[in-house]
């Protein structure tokens, strides 16, 4: 398949044991354009959005995954987001001296979120950053608290963001021997995996890149799913906005520039609303 954005699922056959591979370029590329993003915040929103499209191929639901860190760093907000059927958005906020040298993070926090659609009920799980690289973050969160042992490969450039996962499901009904053969494969394509370069993400193709790290494996390969960009902003979600402002705060705006305008931070649509709107929006009528 020739399309640029895609996930790719494997299984390695005779084991519970997955994998996928993620590439995005346009999508990378509509994100990364909505603000002026200097190049090491492109970089880490690269590594998040594919970090964000693995993970939520991983589980099945009808919903967004949402990940969200929070820091003293450089970058101090990072706001990704994937759905079930892989439409993403995403976005970064930096402090405008921002020094990027040392840590593009910082001390902070990030929360996972699994919101299904259709209800109110939430799972949230919350990382304390150890590091700076997205990938060490998840991986010992899986490890501590989904103990879903999991392992990330990230990497992106100025035009594109590749992701590698593999994971070790649970298997049932296994006896102490199998169990342990189980974690032997497990560590020998971690190995293998773990082999795989920068360079060579951002090169090969997934055919490539599973040639190259397991030839000799059994594995099993599902079809190629588009990944697309996506906001699901709209008037409604707008209005709400608007309502957590104050009246005044809004009527002291449309005196002095007659409309109120709200831009969306993940796509920059812009909402207007007028007099009128207003007048309906405080009234109850929206
Ligand atoms: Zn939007």
């Amino acid at each position: 398949m020739s399309q640029t954005d895609y996930l790719q699922r494997f299984l390695f056959e005779h084991h519970a044991i997955r994998g996928e591979l993620v590439f995005l370029r346009d999508v990378f590329q509509t994100i990364t354009t909505q603000r002026d993003y200097p190049p090491e915040v492109k970089t880490l929103l690269g590594h998040a959005i594919a970090a964000t499209a693995l993970l939520s191929a991983t589980i099945k639901y009808n919903g967004s995954l949402i990940l969200q860190a929070q820091t003293t760093g450089p970058v101090n907000l990072l706001v990704t987001q994937c759905d079930q059927n892989l439409n993403m958005r995403a976005l970064a906020k930096w402090q405008d001296d921002a020094h990027f040298a040392h840590r593009i993070l910082g001390d902070g926090q990030m929360v996972i979120t699994i919101s299904p659609d259709n209800t109110t009920e939430r799972y949230q799980g919350v990382i304390n950053l150890s590091s700076d690289r997205l990938n060490e973050n998840l991986e010992s969160y899986f490890e501590r608290s989904e103990q879903l042992p999991t392992r990330l490969w990230l990497a992106a450039n100025q035009n594109q963001a590749v992701g590698l996962l593999i994971q070790k499901m649970p298997s049932l009904n296994q006896g102490e021997q199998a169990a342990g053969t189980e974690w032997e494969y497990w560590e020998h394509l971690h190995i293998l995996a773990n082999t795989i370069t920068e360079t060579e993400l951002l090169s090969l193709d997934a055919m490539n890149i599973l040639h190259r790290l397991f030839h000799e494996e059994d594995i099993r390969l599902y079809e190629e799913e588009p990944v697309t960009f996506k906001c699901k902003c709209d008037k409604h979600k707008m209005i709400q906005a608007l309502k957590t402002m104050s009246e005044a705060e809004i009527r002291d705006i449309l005196r002095t520039h007659h409309v109120v305008e709200i831009t969306c931070d993940f796509c920059n649509n812009h909402y207007a609303f007028n007099t009128q709107d207003v007048d309906e929006i405080f009234s109850g009528g929206i």
